[in-house]
């Protein structure tokens, strides 16, 4: 059941039974990473509102699901650290739900994804200026599959108890999940192994990278046979360590295990969009995370594996290339207006038109008030850059200024 459907439905009990809330559901994917994917987020930075609000909506869904709060969280389900000597403050959430062993008490499964992406032309941001990183893959399919696995294990409770994170400024360099692992609110001897979704949204070909399988002794012998019942075209690696939060994990000294459909075209580009994702695909990876996860429950402990090395796809290497190559060729695109404009409270003043520009041509001068740029209220740099935001060459852009206090409409061509 959705957070945002409840309200809807609280008249209609016998709707909100027809469907039972234990089931990994595509509508219920769909509606966590529509949210979280939003224009409304801003591309979810660390630190900034839009993180902020991510976090907000993961604790919101934590709390309906029934998930607490570790004993060393004081209560409160969003873990706070700095970023050292930014003065930026971001939020890990973490919930935990009760097994059903006694005897486990102590010993944790730990499920996590990063709930941050790039912003608008935050860290690691490869568009324009100005334009909104959805982050849609990367990585609002983790957080909703750690979402809709607490909901499922709520209902199929395991022996050990499970704690579910969504991290921070994974886009800054995994430092959320440092400072989780490196904080008292978890205790890392007592997790058993851990489970990193990041870009779980593109299943394409059936293809899936499952990484992490050498970081304890027992992981083959229990999980082969999984894999091999998998109708999942899976590309397993025993190494630790992957540009992601299984990282900080596998660190601490915690088996820690990747799960990846790989990168594509739109990977921290504009174009990560919540349209784009394959939500019967993802239902099928966290159908197989759950086998995973069920069968390492029923043991008593792990032995951990210093397997480190980069873990990651065959072809990952030549993917990137290929992707910064267009990211090239989209950068020549870029069109230019060629103006600079001055602030001065929440009016911007053009203070200077290059020659033979498109904003020259067009008849922008010297002094003019930016009022409205397609159709989008001019109020700070922050509003043009997005007005502006994915223009090429070629393309139109429509203006208002104010000029000696009457209004005045432009049209320029991007150049
Ligand atoms: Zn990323």
């Amino acid at each position: 059941m959705l957070i945002t459907s409840i309200l809807f439905l609280a008249a209609q009990s016998v709707e909100i039974q027809a469907t039972p809330a234990s089931d990994i559901r595509v509508d219920d994917l769909r509606a966590h990473i529509s949210f979280l994917a939003s224009d409304e987020l801003e591309g979810r930075e660390s630190g900034r509102e839009g993180g902020h609000k991510a976090a907000n909506y993961v604790e919101s869904n934590f709390r309906r699901i029934g998930l607490k709060p570790l004993a060393n969280q004081d209560g409160a389900y969003q873990i706070d650290f700095e970023l050292e000597r930014q003065g930026i403050t971001c939020k890990n959430v973490v919930g935990v739900l009760a097994g059903t062993n006694p005897a486990y008490v102590d010993s944790y499964i730990a499920i996590g994804g990063h709930h941050d992406h790039a912003g608008i032309g935050g860290p690691g941001a490869m568009g324009f200026p100005g334009e909104i990183h959805n982050g849609a893959d990367d990585n609002a399919s983790g957080t909703s599959g750690v979402l809709e696995l607490a909901e499922y294990y709520t209902a199929n409770p395991l022996e050990h108890p499970i704690i579910f994170m969504t991290f921070s400024a994974e886009e800054r360099g995994l430092l959320g999940s440092k400072a989780l692992v490196a904080s008292n609110v978890l205790d890392n001897e007592k997790i058993m192994f851990m489970i990193n979704l990041d870009m779980i949204g593109r299943l394409d070909k059936d293809y899936l990278f499952v990484g992490g399988l050498g970081t304890a002794a027992e992981l083959h012998d229990l999980l082969d046979p999984v894999f091999e019942s998998s109708d999942l075209a899976l590309e397993l690696n025993d190494k630790g360590e992957a540009p992601s939060d299984n990282t900080s994990f596998f660190h601490a000294g915690i088996p820690a295990l990747f799960f990846f459909t790989n990168v594509h075209d739109d990977y921290h580009m504009p174009g990560d969009d919540a349209d784009k994702i394959n939500y019967a695909g993802e239902v099928r990876v966290l159908s197989l995370v759950t086998k995973v996860v069920d069968k390492l429950d029923q043991s008593t402990s792990l032995k951990f594996v210093n397997h480190g090395g980069m873990g990651m796809p065959a072809d990952f290497n030549t993917r990137m290339r290929d992707h910064y190559r267009k990211i090239m060729e989209r950068s020549a695109m870029k069109g230019k207006l060629g103006i600079r404009a001055s602030v001065e409270g929440d009016l911007l003043i053009i203070s200077s038109v290059r020659e033979a520009s498109a904003a020259s041509e067009a008849g922008v001068m010297l002094g003019d008030t930016l009022l409205n740029v397609n159709g989008r209220d001019i109020t700070s740099m922050k509003t043009l850059r997005m007005a502006l935001a994915g223009g090429l060459r070629g393309e139109n852009v429509d203006m208002v200024v104010s000029r000696d206090g009457t209004k005045v409409a432009l049209k320029a061509t991007l150049k």
